[in-house]
């Protein structure tokens, strides 16, 4: 285990950072981690004192693991951290990609669309569901 990785883990998931942030106390943290404790409580997560909830990029702790793995630093916190921020890139491409091809279409198509989408999506946890069932009832009122 590399102790300059050790440095690096967020507190908070005791994994490497993938949106590192530092917060008002000087630590960095997972952004969604820090987000989450910050929702319950303005308390930093690491001194328990008052904190509040503003939160920057920490592009230097990216930068550190980055150069760490070009190094051949062999740690498994390391390349599960890159495998994970390898998900996260690709599923945001998806994303981007989806939202691209619906803007080429016309209005009609991406109703036809959702429609489609809604009447195959069994699952009650799908995000554009229930986006879509919001909007829905707040129409009906
Ligand atoms: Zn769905």
């Amino acid at each position: 285990m590399n102790p300059t990785v050790t440095e690096l883990l967020c507190p908070i998931t005791l994994e490497l950072p993938i949106d590192p942030v530092i917060a008002e106390d000087g630590m960095v943290y997972e952004r969604k981690a820090v987000e989450d404790q910050l929702q319950l409580r303005k308390k930093s997560p690491m001194t328990n004192l008052p904190m509040g909830d503003q939160l920057l990029v920490a592009k230097h702790v990216t930068n550190i693991m980055q150069s760490l793995l070009e190094s051949g630093v062999n740690d498994d916190r390391l390349i599960a951290w890159q495998k994970a921020k390898k998900l996260k890139e690709l599923k945001e491409m998806e994303v981007q990609k989806r939202r691209e091809k619906l803007k080429q279409m016309d209005p009609a198509q991406v109703k036809q669309l959702l429609l489609d989408h809604i009447r195959r999506c069994k699952s009650d946890k799908c995000l554009c569901c229930m986006k879509l069932k919001k909007r829905a009832t707040s129409r009906r009122r």
